[in-house]
């Protein structure tokens, strides 16, 4: 059995297995064809998988050969088109906003697992690939406002006078958010956060930030950990309460997310207006329309001299770490599926195995995408 590994399309730096990675696989007895160049961005050469025992191949070659093709984007559906029938494809999908494409995909009868859908679970947390970017992300994200904003993160007492500590604001305590705290704690700022769910209050306040408390959230106990929409109510609540911090930080660091749905508007222009000039704005939920008035994926932007940066993917700039834990958890999936054997295995009765189908042999079969297709 060949399992072919891409090189992900122009912009994106990571690779979806590093050569360190290899030897586990090879000992399951398949062969592992690695496209050209792949790891070029995350600082490997194609001689450093060929050292680990990987076959370098030309995409077209890889595409039509391989029984399980992996990626991290797998976008170019014309060119996967020519893939063997039957073959199986692993990647981020995002299913739950292309839907459409999902049943394009199908239509060359093959099955496809996206990595973003794994079930939130303990035993899935090591190929819960969401976190292990998410946790890359809260911390360059902090990185990153350090270097946009004209001022020190720690405080000084220096000869030349004081400098006070930056004040961040992180909206949304999930994976980046918690990681954005400890990052930003470290950095010595003062630190509150908002969030929706209740349950996240005591992780943020262990790490010394300050929670903001908004009574009166949707219940989300039944949305698998991920938080829901908000009533009209709320979220005006939760704007007045806001505003005091916003109009004093020098930083917000903008995480907040629900699973399949556009980003809460968290910061009005109104709202946004209250900052400093020199103030600066990171926004990982950019491409899902962000949390934050006049932000955009990929670009960064002034407003009133405030520094806006969208950024849903900022793991990528990270790759190598990046990769490596992405790599990880594609392999702890892989064990999941290819038997001791080296032959591909599913096991339906997985609910992991189960929660990130999208195709199996043709057919959408994940319940949340075919209600999305009927609807
Ligand atoms: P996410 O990226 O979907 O959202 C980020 C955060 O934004 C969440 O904490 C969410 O509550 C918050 N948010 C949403 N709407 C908001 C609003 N209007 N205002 C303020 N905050 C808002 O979250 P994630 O990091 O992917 O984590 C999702 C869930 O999965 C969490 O409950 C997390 O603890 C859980 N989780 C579990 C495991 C595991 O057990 N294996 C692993 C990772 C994450």
């Amino acid at each position: 059995m060949i399992i072919g590994i891409l090189k992900e399309p122009a912009g994106e730096k990571r690779v979806s297995m590093l050569p360190a990675q290899l030897t586990p696989l090879l000992q399951l007895g398949v062969e592992v064809w690695v496209e050209k160049g792949a790891g070029i961005l995350s600082c490997v050469a194609d001689a450093d998988y060929e050292a680990m025992g990987a076959k370098i191949s030309d995409r077209d070659a890889l595409i039509r050969t391989s029984d399980i093709i992996a990626g991290f984007w797998l976008k170019e559906t014309a060119e996967l088109m020519h893939a063997k029938k039957g073959v199986v494809f692993i990647g981020v999908l995002q299913p739950l906003f292309n839907y459409k494409q999902m049943q394009a995909m199908a239509e060359m009868g093959c099955t496809a697992f996206s990595l973003d859908m794994i079930p939130r679970t303990t035993r899935a947390q090591s190929m819960d690939v969401l976190s292990s970017q998410a946790n890359i992300a809260g911390y360059k994200a902090v990185l990153k406002a350090a270097d946009l904003l004209p001022h020190y993160f720690p405080m000084f007492m220096t000869a030349a006078g004081s400098i006070p500590p930056a004040k961040v604001l992180i909206l949304g305590a999930g994976v980046a958010g918690l990681q954005a705290i400890a990052t930003a704690k470290r950095l010595g700022a003062v630190v509150e956060v908002s969030d929706t769910r209740p349950a996240v209050k005591e992780e943020v306040m262990s790490l010394g930030a300050k929670f903001i408390e908004v009574e009166g959230a949707a219940d989300a106990s039944a949305a698998g950990g991920y938080a829901v929409e908000q009533s009209d109510e709320f979220k005006q609540k939760q704007r007045e309460r806001l505003a005091a911090s916003v109009a004093k930080s020098d930083v917000i660091i903008a995480t907040a997310q629900i699973q399949g749905k556009k980003a809460p508007l968290l910061i009005d222009e109104a709202m946004l207006k209250l900052m400093k000039p020199g103030s600066v704005v990171i926004d990982l939920a950019a491409s899902t329309g962000g949390n934050v008035f006049g932000v955009e994926q990929n670009t960064i932007t002034q407003i009133n001299g405030i520094t806006l940066y969208g950024n849903s993917h900022l793991a990528a700039d990270m790759p190598v770490d990046a990769s490596k834990v992405y790599g990880k958890n594609l392999y702890n999936f892989l064990q999941l599926i290819v038997s001791k054997e080296g032959v591909i295995q599913l096991n339906f009765e997985d609910d992991i195995v189960k929660g990130c189908c999208i195709l199996h042999n043709g057919a959408v079969v994940h319940d949340r995408i075919l209600s999305l297709i009927n609807n």
